[in-house]
């Protein structure tokens, strides 16, 4: 047990979510509880983990979960370690969730993102159809969003858009898309930012400088592409060919991250694989498997394309492997699924109560030691 590297989970706690601060100690060995200084609470080890008050053995439930994100059918994992499908779905929902908040606070931080692919998935469930659409950004092979919807509509792809936007710094930034009008508008609509004006009111909104946008429109003829057109909706050539020299080292507007992406997603999710059988029943159950999928995708796999050459003596050549997330800056090394799965998502800082009054010396040395 280390208790620098926990940190309270009390939400009145002025110490919430600050590591390394020296509040916490250890409470009891044998029951692996920690005890915060600050506000008196205990908590035990697993707190803000996917393991907290789960009664499994630990590494079977690792073992499952990565099953689960590799693409084995739910009723093989039960099948094999003689689980109830229920348990199995409840894993999977329990880490989906998880996983969606290790995206947020990781991946969902403003970047210079330079190039984002974003496409759309037709996924077959039990009597329907659902859509999965997701967003790349290309230069780091980083999956930075994801939204499932039973409708290929406008507030499908707005919901895209608003997440990549929450990954984007204010940079020139292309968007290689299909030739879908929904993308168009809801790009234009989110990448925007409020002019000051000092008058009363909603502030007036300005488009993004630097905001190009590319399509890639493909010709079936019998299921097979017999012809491609690649135009520029907005922005010049000139901008658009050097972010693509930038984000992928040259070559057209593309969208082949994404497809490429999507085919992951299709290989390592069992209800994504074409005419399988291991169809979901619900669209609500694809959710968080996208998460569960997305974030083992982002910081447990190396990408044979990010890998960096070292060079040493005599002509030899060493590889060093990298994941997205390390090719991002998000972390220096590969994940475990483990890492992942206990990966504690820091509750945002505390904010003292506004009260009337001047505060009381006790409230300003509160705030002196944890807000600042
Ligand atoms: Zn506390």
């Amino acid at each position: 047990m280390d208790p620098q590297t926990v940190f309270c989970h009390n939400p009145d706690c002025p110490a919430r979510g600050q590591v390394g601060k020296g509040n916490i100690g250890v409470h009891s060995r044998k029951d692996r509880r920690y005890k915060c200084h600050q506000c008196g609470e205990t908590f035990v080890e697993g707190k803000g983990t996917v393991f907290y008050r789960l009664r499994a053995v630990k590494e079977v439930v690792v073992i499952v979960l990565t099953l689960l994100a590799n693409g084995c059918p739910v009723q093989a994992i039960v099948a094999a370690f003689e689980l109830d499908e229920r348990t199995v779905l409840d894993w999977q929902e329990r880490a989906g969730r998880h996983c969606e908040r290790v995206h947020q606070h990781l991946v969902e931080q403003p970047r210079d993102l330079g190039h984002v692919q974003a496409d759309e998935l037709r996924v077959k469930i039990q009597g329907g159809v659902v859509w999965m659409a997701t967003a790349i950004q290309v230069a780091t092979r980083l999956w930075l969003a994801g939204v499932v919807s039973t409708h290929r509509d406008e507030a499908l792809i707005l919901a895209l858009i608003r997440q990549v936007k929450a990954c984007a710094l204010c940079r020139p930034l292309l968007f290689c898309m299909d030739g879908c009008v929904l993308y168009l508008k809801a790009i234009r609509a989110v990448f925007r930012e409020a002019v000051s004006t000092g008058r009363v009111g909603h502030p007036r909104l300005r488009p993004w400088d630097g905001l190009c946008l590319a399509q890639v429109v493909k010709q079936y003829v019998r299921k097979r592409v017999v012809a491609v057109s690649r135009r520029i909706v907005q922005g010049t050539a000139a901008d658009v060919s050097v972010l693509l020299q930038r984000t992928q080292g040259g070559g057209q507007i593309n969208t082949a991250y994404i497809e490429r992406l999507n085919a992951t997603f299709r290989a390592c999710i069992a209800a994504l694989t074409r005419r399988g059988r291991a169809l979901v029943r619900q669209a609500d159950t694809l959710h968080p498997v996208m998460y569960l999928m997305g974030c083992v995708y982002n910081f447990c796999t190396d990408h044979k394309s990010l890998r960096l050459a070292i060079y040493l003596p005599k002509g030899r050549r060493h590889w060093v492997a990298r994941t997205p997330a390390m090719a991002a800056g998000l972390t220096d090394h590969r994940w475990s699924v483990n890492d992942l799965l206990s990966f504690r998502v820091p509750l945002p800082r505390w904010q003292p109560p506004k009260r009337r009054g001047r505060p009381s010396n006790a409230m300003k040395a509160t705030v002196k030691q944890w807000c600042s």
